[in-house]
C-alpha cells in the first residue's frame, strides 16, 4: 500500500478551478448589477469575529452555533468564531459604525466565504460562498417584498427557471412565544415518536421540529397547529401586504407553514427560493432569509427592524454548471490573437500587448509557442476573428499585418496606430 501522505482540501471544501470561475464570476455580476440598481452599497466585515457576535445572533440553541460553528481561543485568549454567516456581523457593525444616523434603511449587500462544520454531503460544503442582501431600519412590507424580489431577480438573470418561492410569516416574540407552547403542548404527547434531535428541540425551540427532515417527524407534523393561524393582528396584517406585494410583483410563491429556518432571529417573514429541477437534482434551497426586527437590539443596538437574504453560491455554481450555463461570450473570448515570430517582433509584441491592455481590448496570444503555424492554429482554435501578425519584417519596419480569419484578406497596419484601428473595428 503507498503509504505516502497526499495533501488534500480539507473534507468540505474545495477549490474553485480556473475553469470554473467563469460561473463565480457570473454570479458575482448579476449580484452586483442587481444590488447597485436596487441602491445596496457594499460591505465587506471580517471572517474572523468575536463569537458572541454569533452565539448572541444567530442564537445559541440554533444548529449553525450548537454544532457547526469553527470557533476557537486565540493566542490572547479571546473566544472567535469564523464568520457561519453574514447577518449577524453586519448588524454588528452597523451598530457599531452608528449606521441609525444615515437615511434609513441602510441598504448593504456582501459576498463571500462562510464556514461552518456541517456533515458533509451534497450540495453542503464546510467553506461554502454566499451572497447577502440586508435592508436596516425599515418595517415596512415592502421591503420584504423587495428583499424577495432581487433573490428571485438575481437567480433569474442567472438562467434558472422553475423557481418556486416558499413563504411563511413565524410572527414576532409574542405572537410566537404564545404558539410555542400550543406547539409544545401538541408534540409533547407524540414525543417518543420523535427522532432524538427534535425530542431536544421540543424543550429548546419546538418550531424547528416543523422543519425536520426525518420521515418519522414530517407525518407526526401534518396533524401540527399551524402558526399562520395564531398571528398577532400586526404579524397577520405584515403579512398579507407582503403577500399583496408578491402578487403584484407576480412572483410564483407557495406558503408553506412548516418553513421556519434555523436561524433564532427571524420575525416575521421567512422565505427560501428553491428550484424545482427536471434532472431532479435539487440542492435545497437557494436563498433563504427573512425578516429580525429582535436582531439589532439582541447585540446592543437600538429597537431597528430589518430584513435579509442569503444565497449559496456554490448551489448556485453547481446547478449552472450542470446545465452548462455559457459564460458571457463578450468577457471570455477575445476577438484578436497577436502573433509573433522572431526575438525583436516578441519584445515589441510585449509592448504592443500592454497598449491593448491599457485600452481595454481582449486579445488572445500564445508567446510561448514560434512557430506562425502554431499560433494560427490556436488562433483557430479560439475562434478569434482577427490575427496580427508581427513578423521579422514587420518589426524592422514597424507595420503589422492583419488578417480576417473570416474571408482570409490580409492588409498592412502602421505599428503606432493598430491599437486605434483594432479598437474601432471591435466596435463595429
Ligand atoms: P442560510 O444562511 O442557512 O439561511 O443559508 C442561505 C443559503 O446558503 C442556503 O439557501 C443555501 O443555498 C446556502 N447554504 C447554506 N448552508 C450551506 C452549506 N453548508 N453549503 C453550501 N451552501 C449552503
Amino acid at each position: 500500500m503507498d503509504k505516502k501522505l497526499r495533501l488534500q482540501t480539507l473534507t468540505g471544501m474545495r477549490d474553485i478551478l480556473p475553469q470554473e470561475q467563469v460561473y463565480f464570476k457570473k454570479v458575482q455580476k448579476s449580484v452586483e448589477s442587481i444590488t447597485n440598481y436596487y441602491d445596496f452599497k457594499r460591505i465587506d466585515t471580517p471572517i474572523l469575529e468575536s463569537a458572541e457576535v454569533f452565539s448572541k445572533g444567530t442564537g445559541a440553541t440554533t444548529d449553525i452555533v450548537q454544532k457547526e460553528m469553527y470557533s476557537f481561543r486565540t493566542k490572547g485568549g479571546d473566544l472567535v468564531a469564523l464568520r457561519p454567516e453574514f447577518t449577524p456581523g453586519i448588524a454588528r457593525s452597523y451598530i457599531e459604525n452608528g449606521m441609525y444616523n444615515m437615511p434609513q434603511p441602510v441598504k448593504l449587500w456582501t459576498l463571500g466565504p462562510c464556514f461552518r462544520y456541517e456533515r458533509p454531503q451534497a450540495g453542503r460544503y464546510r467553506q461554502l460562498l454566499q451572497f447577502d442582501i440586508e435592508a436596516i431600519g425599515d418595517r415596512s412590507a415592502s421591503i420584504d417584498g423587495q428583499i424577495i424580489q432581487m433573490s428571485y431577480d438575481i437567480l433569474k438573470d442567472l438562467s434558472f427557471k422553475n423557481l418556486n418561492i416558499e413563504v411563511n410569516s413565524i410572527g414576532d416574540q409574542e405572537c410566537r412565544s404564545h404558539f410555542k407552547k400550543i406547539l409544545t403542548n401538541y408534540f409533547k404527547s407524540r414525543k417518543s415518536s420523535l427522532c432524538s434531535d427534535c425530542q431536544r428541540r421540543l424543550k429548546e425551540n419546538p418550531l424547528r421540529i416543523l422543519d425536520c427532515k426525518e420521515e418519522k417527524c414530517q407525518r407526526i407534523r401534518s396533524g401540527a397547529p399551524q402558526i399562520i393561524d395564531h398571528l398577532c393582528e400586526a404579524c397577520h396584517a405584515h403579512f398579507k401586504q407582503v403577500l399583496e406585494f408578491l402578487d403584484e410583483l407576480e412572483l410564483p410563491y407557495v406558503l408553506n407553514p412548516y418553513l421556519v429556518r434555523g436561524l433564532d432571529y427571524y420575525t416575521k417573514t421567512v422565505f427560501e427560493i428553491v428550484e424545482k429541477s427536471e434532472t431532479g437534482a435539487i440542492q435545497g434551497a437557494l436563498v433563504g432569509g427573512g425578516r429580525y426586527d429582535g436582531l439589532l437590539k439582541v447585540l446592543g443596538g437600538r429597537d431597528t427592524p430589518a430584513c435579509g437574504a442569503a444565497g449559496g453560491i456554490d448551489r448556485i455554481m453547481n446547478l449552472m454548471k450542470l446545465r452548462e450555463v455559457k459564460p458571457d461570450k463578450k468577457d471570455e473570448k477575445p476577438m484578436i490573437f497577436l502573433a509573433q515570430l522572431g526575438q525583436l517582433a516578441k519584445r515589441k509584441s510585449l509592448k504592443l500587448f500592454e497598449e491593448f491592455r491599457a485600452s481595454k481590448i481582449p486579445v488572445a496570444e500564445s508567446f510561448s509557442k514560434d512557430s506562425l503555424r502554431s499560433q494560427l492554429n490556436s488562433a483557430n482554435k479560439m475562434g478569434v476573428k482577427w490575427v496580427l501578425i508581427f513578423g521579422q519584417k514587420e518589426a524592422l519596419e514597424n507595420f503589422i499585418t492583419l488578417r480576417n480569419m473570416e474571408t482570409g484578406v490580409q492588409e498592412e497596419i502602421k505599428l503606432d496606430k493598430v491599437v486605434e484601428e483594432m479598437k474601432a473595428k471591435v466596435k463595429s
